[in-house]
């Protein structure tokens, strides 16, 4: 380890819930971060999929500082225009009408979780408060969110969780069919599981759910905190599955870095909160709605989505290339530039190696590689990444 005063110093005074690595870093543009001893890294994490227009994108930094310099919090007792405008543009880019703004992908969470209590309270139906959740999902560290996330490790220690959260095993309608009751107020799921492992939906799948759904008067809420914004190849992916949700939830990339949470909802649903119902202090303020609108202004003029989807093909099929070659490799997953690659082998050493040659790379559920670049990337990055895994799966 490094004798560094930053890490010393963090590592005495910060609570001690993040194992880090033993870097620090201090700038970054575009898909290119460096650390305090000027080493440069090539991004595939993006900060965990936030970061999508890449590091200090001047465009954003531009309209945040000019906005910083106007007004930066009066709080949801009055209008401000950038809300206003956000809020406009991500209902007329999706099934929803209605945007609530919180400050994280949790509280995202949580106001849907509440939403959906709440709608069927308001219908008199004060029973129907139980959500299925999926096996293996990642829905957030607060008491609401851990209670429907479906890993053991995640609400461990922390019980009792929440009451009223059951879990699915994720691409199993049959059994779902089964856990829905007359008590279950929602459906929540993750179009495709990142933190879980990288696990898209099989063919069929969310239709199916979609139809259980219908069937049953259950509200189906998709989780795309870390799916949203352009990440898969389509501005949301269950554009790619030919089935809207009733609730869906944002985050991550939505600011490229500033904290935003938003929770979307048809008309129908979003009137059962009514005033006072639900609240956040700092929630779409002026600065970070303003940081999000230049960020959708961006995906757009510069096509990113479009770009997403081609370097997701590119990359897909260069990881597809290495487990024809290695026989340690196991299975290459995920949708436009979500990418996992499953190993027969622990993946933690595969990140270290990665970082020493001047990659950062992400590992889930112990051999899951998980590759979330920003979206801007370009192929002689990913050519460069797929090299030095080349050498290092060849070591192996
Ligand atoms: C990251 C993530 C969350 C939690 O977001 P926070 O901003 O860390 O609270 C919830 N759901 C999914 C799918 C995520 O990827």
């Amino acid at each position: 380890m490094p004798d560094n005063p930053i890490m010393r110093q963090a590592d005495q005074n910060i609570a001690a819930t993040y194992q880090r690595f033993p870097v620090v870093f201090t700038k970054g543009r575009g898909a290119t971060l460096w650390d305090s001893e000027g080493r440069a890294y090539t991004d595939f994490v993006a900060g965990i999929a936030v970061c999508a227009l890449g590091h200090a994108h001047p465009r954003i930094a531009q309209a945040v500082s000019d906005q910083m310099n106007r007004l930066v919090h009066v709080s949801n007792l009055f209008y401000t225009g950038p809300q206003a405008e956000l809020a406009a543009w991500l209902t007329a880019d999706s099934f929803a009408d209605r945007v609530f703004f919180g400050n994280s992908g949790a509280e995202a969470n949580e106001a849907a979780i509440k939403l959906a209590r709440k709608y069927f309270h308001n219908k008199g139906e004060t029973h129907r408060y139980e959500i299925i959740s999926m096996q293996q999902s990642f829905h957030g560290r607060t008491m609401g969110t851990l209670s429907a996330t479906g890993q053991e490790k995640i609400r461990k220690g922390f019980e009792p969780v929440l009451q009223g959260f059951h879990f699915a095993p994720f691409n199993d309608a049959e059994t779902l069919e089964r856990m829905i009751t007359d008590k279950t107020c929602a459906v929540l799921l993750e179009p495709l599981q990142g933190e879980g492992g990288v696990c898209g939906p099989d063919p069929g799948y969310l239709k199916a759910v979609r139809h259980l759904c219908d069937k049953t008067g259950a509200l189906l809420i998709f989780d795309e905190i870390q799916t949203g914004m352009g990440r898969t190849g389509k501005l949301f992916a269950y554009q790619h599955f030919g089935v809207e949700p009733d609730i869906m939830t944002l985050a991550k990339a939505l600011a490229n870095g500033l904290p935003i949470g938003a929770m979307l909802a048809r008309e129908h649903i979003a009137e059962a909160f009514g005033y006072g119902s639900h609240a956040s202090t700092f929630g779409g303020g002026p600065v970070i709605t303003t940081a999000a609108l230049a960020v959708l202004k961006l995906i757009e003029e510069e096509k990113l989505i479009n770009h997403c989807a081609k370097m997701g093909k590119y990359f897909f099929g260069r990881l597809e290339a290495l487990k024809t070659k290695y026989d340690v490799v196991e299975q290459v997953r995920g949708l436009g530039l979500l990418l996992g690659l499953k190993l027969k082998v622990e993946g933690a050493p595969i990140v270290t190696a990665c970082m020493e040659n001047g990659f950062l790379i992400n590992c889930v559920q112990n051999n899951i590689l998980r590759f979330i670049p920003p979206l801007i990337i370009e192929e002689n990055q990913i050519d460069d990444l797929i090299d030095c895994l080349d050498k290092i799966l060849g070591d192996i």
